[in-house]
């Protein structure tokens, strides 16, 4: 399978702009943003969608919510934000490396579009 565009940003042959990074995940902003806060948070381990994770994934995929509140509350959006995970293009996955949308700073509706 051919290198997606999250790996070359993890391999840091693309620039992003970049919030947090640890061993395990990265947290960089959506280059087309929906919302004035709008990040990416992403495993570093090649995984490309949430419907192929395994069981041994299960401390990484809880680390990347933990990782999201952490991110929230650096920012300051911890009391109102959304995060959504598209699994598959007909949910409109584009990227096909598993990422959690953060989005902040807007209004919310329910239920979501
Ligand atoms: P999804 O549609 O759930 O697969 O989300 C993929 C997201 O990646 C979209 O919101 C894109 O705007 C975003 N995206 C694509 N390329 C980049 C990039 N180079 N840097 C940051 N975000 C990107």
């Amino acid at each position: 399978m051919s290198e997606t565009i999250f790996q070359k940003i993890i391999d840091k042959e693309l620039p992003a702009d970049i919030l947090y990074e640890d061993d395990i995940s990265l947290v960089f902003r959506d280059i087309n943003p929906v919302a004035p806060t709008h990040l990416l948070i992403i495993p570093k381990k090649k995984i490309s969608m949430i419907s192929n994770a395994e069981e041994e994934d299960q401390k990484l995929l809880g680390h990347l919510l933990l990782v999201a509140g952490k991110v929230a509350r650096k920012l300051g959006v911890q009391d109102a934000f959304r995060l959504v995970v598209n699994n598959g293009s007909g949910a409109q996955q584009t990227v096909f490396h598993l990422h959690i949308h953060l989005i902040a700073e807007r209004e919310f509706s329910w239920p979501p579009g």
